[in-house]
C-alpha cells in the first residue's frame, strides 16, 4: 500500500538532524521575539537568521508563490498566516510554524505562544488551549514509540483532547481539512499523518519512518475557511486556534523528534517514553 521507500535508511536518519534543530533554532528565536509590540515580520526576520546561522536555508520559501520563512496565524487563524506589519497584542494566542533544509534534508515544526495581558477571562482559556494541543501531540509522539501502525497516534491524539476538553467543560475543535505528512528529502512526502482518529491503520511503524505530527486544534467548531490572502485558513466562528508540530524519526533504538533540543525528553517524560539519540 506504502512504497517502501518511506522508511529512511539509518544513515538518511542521520542527516536528518541538523535541518530539525535549524528548525528548533528558528523557533527559539521566533518564540523570544513574540512579545507585544512586535511585528509577525520580525518574528520571521528572527526565524529566518537562526536557520542560516546554522548553515541552513528557510524550505518554507521554496513553497511555489510563498516568500517568508514562518507562518504566523494569529487568534482565528489556524495555519498558513503570512508575517505582516500587523503588530502582535497582550493576550494575542500566536502559532509560529518553520522549516529549515540543509543537506537536501528537511524539518519542519510548529509552535502557539499566548502573550500575557489581555482580556482577564480569555487568555488563560488561549492558554489552555495551547497547553492542550501540546500535550496531545506529545500523546501523539509517545504512542508513535509504541505503535504497530500510524493511525494510532491520531488515536492518541483525539483521546487526550477528549479527555482534556472535558475535564474542562470545553468543546474544542479538531481541524480535518489539514493533516500532518511524512518528510525528507521534500518537506511533504507520503504518508499522511492524520492528528485524528481515523478507521484505515496506516503503515507499519517501524525503524525508518519519519513523520511531521501537527495537531490544529480551535476552541469551537473545527470549520474553517481561507482569507482573501488565498493561504490564512480560519475559523468560520472567529474562535481561538493552536497548532503544535513535531518532526518524529522512528529508528533502530526507538523514537527520537528531530525539532526538539532535547529529541522530545522533556515532553515524553509525562508518557513513560524516553527518546533515543539517533545513533
Ligand atoms: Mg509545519
Ligand atoms: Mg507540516
Amino acid at each position: 500500500m506504502f512504497r517502501s521507500s518511506i522508511y529512511k535508511t539509518p544513515e538518511q536518519l542521520r542527516l536528518m538532524v541538523e535541518p530539525g534543530l535549524a528548525t528548533a533554532a528558528s523557533l527559539a528565536a521566533a518564540r523570544a521575539k513574540i512579545v507585544a509590540g512586535a511585528s509577525t515580520l520580525d518574528v520571521d526576520a528572527v526565524a529566518e537568521a537562526a536557520i542560516i546561522a546554522r548553515g541552513g536555508a528557510s524550505n518554507f520559501k521554496l513553497v511555489p508563490g510563498y516568500r517568508h520563512t514562518i507562518c504566523a496565524s494569529v487568534n482565528d487563524e489556524v495555519v498558513h498566516g503570512i508575517p505582516s506589519t500587523r503588530v502582535l497584542l497582550p493576550g494575542d494566542i500566536v502559532s509560529i510554524d518553520s522549516g529549515a533544509i540543509l543537506g537536501g534534508w528537511n524539518g519542519d515544526s510548529a509552535i502557539t505562544v499566548v502573550i500575557p495581558g489581555g482580556d482577564a477571562h480569555e487568555t488563560p482559556r488561549r492558554e489552555e488551549l495551547s497547553r492542550v494541543t501540546e500535550g496531545s501531540l506529545w500523546a501523539g509522539i509517545a504512542r508513535l514509540a509504541r505503535a504497530k501502525h500510524l493511525n494510532e497516534v491520531g488515536d492518541a491524539i483525539q483521546t487526550y483532547i477528549e479527555n482534556e476538553g472535558d475535564a474542562l467543560g470545553q468543546n474544542y475543535g479538531i481541524l480535518t481539512e489539514y493533516i500532518g505528512h511524512g518528510i525528507g528529502r521534500s518537506m511533504h512526502e507520503e504518508p499522511p499523518v492524520f492528528n485524528y482518529r481515523v478507521r484505515q491503520k496506516g503503515p507499519d511503524v517501524k525503524p525508518g519512518l519519519v513523520v511531521a505530527i501537527e495537531p490544529m486544534v480551535v476552541m469551537h467548531s473545527p470549520e474553517t475557511y481561507v482569507k482573501d490572502d488565498e493561504w490564512t485558513v480560519a475559523t468560520s466562528d472567529g474562535g481561538a486556534a493552536s497548532h503544535w508540530e513535531h518532526t518524529v524519526a522512528v529508528h533502530a533504538g526507538g523514537v527520537w523528534v528531530l525539532t526538539a533540543e532535547d529529541g522530545g525528553a522533556a515532553g515524553l517524560a509525562p508518557f513513560g517514553v524516553t527518546p533515543t539519540p539517533i545513533a
